[in-house]
């Protein structure tokens, strides 16, 4: 058998791992290695102090952090931190919040590494979707009513309005799980309310998933900007859209559309 860890991280090479959505428990094994082998981080805000703990004691750490209007590093600059870094014969981890290829722009960074001829790899995480699920205990997806997922970011560039189209998000067979959303919670709520999904669909806000400052709230499209404004805190959120969020104590009303589903 071979042994394909074997190398995997050669002096002079990127990871760009994914560090899940808060919970240390919550690394793959593969990414837990990578940080413990590395000798240089370039870390995101999100990326808790449990995880940087398992860093040797040698490696440097260097935040990057990213917070939305609060960008300590621009893109380009990382980018070539990590190109740099990699040229000089360093072991790079990337590391970011969640999975690196959704809303992470690993792209930039692939193609930077590429461009200059550094090896650059992907380890994936837990992407905050899969998390706020977990918090709220229910299925992203369910039989019947929502036989679709839709991840979809509402962080504008600065200055520029949110320019999605809505008439495709407003599905009401899907879960739309809304990255970077609380700013933008009002507008996303009349805009799919415009484009014909119900008023009363059920939303989930999950605030800081997988951490011991987790929350999580149910509400109904109509009322999101107002749960969003009041309800949630600082950290990061995720907006859960669609049927498949309704309340527990909905649930006997899901099985029996369900139920009559089987039957149809
Ligand atoms: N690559 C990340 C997403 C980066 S975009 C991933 O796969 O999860 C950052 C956004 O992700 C935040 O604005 C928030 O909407 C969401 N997010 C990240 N961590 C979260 C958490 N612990 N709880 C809720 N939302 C989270």
């Amino acid at each position: 058998m071979t042994d394909i860890r074997k190398d995997d991280f050669p002096a002079g090479s990127v990871w760009l791992v994914g560090a899940g959505p808060g919970d240390a428990e919550l690394l793959t094994r593969k990414a837990e290695r990578l940080i413990a082998e590395a000798s240089i981080i370039f870390y995101d805000a999100l990326v808790g102090p449990d995880i940087l703990e398992m860093a040797a004691g040698a490696a440097r750490l260097v935040h990057v952090g990213k917070r939305s209007g609060r960008h300590s590093k621009d893109q380009g600059t990382i980018d070539t931190l990590i190109v740099a870094a990699a040229l000089q014969g360093e072991k790079v981890v990337r590391l970011k919040g969640g999975d690196p290829a959704i809303f992470g722009r690993a792209t930039e960074e692939l193609e930077a590494c590429r461009l200059a001829g550094v090896v650059v790899r992907i380890c994936p995480g837990v992407t905050a979707a899969s998390a706020g699920a977990a918090s709220l205990g229910a299925s992203l997806t369910l039989r019947g009513l929502a036989r679709k997922l839709t991840f979809v970011t509402a962080h504008a560039r600065a200055g520029e309005a949110l320019d999605l189209d809505w008439s495709r998000l407003a599905d009401p067979e899907a879960t739309l799980a809304v990255y970077m959303g609380k700013a933008a919670a009002a507008q996303v709520s009349a805009s799919l309310i415009e484009a014909g999904l119900p008023a009363d669909t059920p939303v989930a806000l999950v605030e800081n998933a997988s951490l011991p400052s987790e929350r999580h709230f149910h509400t109904r499209l109509d009322l999101l900007p107002l749960a969003a404004r009041t309800a949630l805190g600082d950290g990061p959120a995720l907006l859960l859209i669609g049927a498949a969020m309704a309340r527990p104590d909905g649930a006997d009303a899901i099985v029996a559309q369900v139920a009559e589903g089987f039957a149809g």
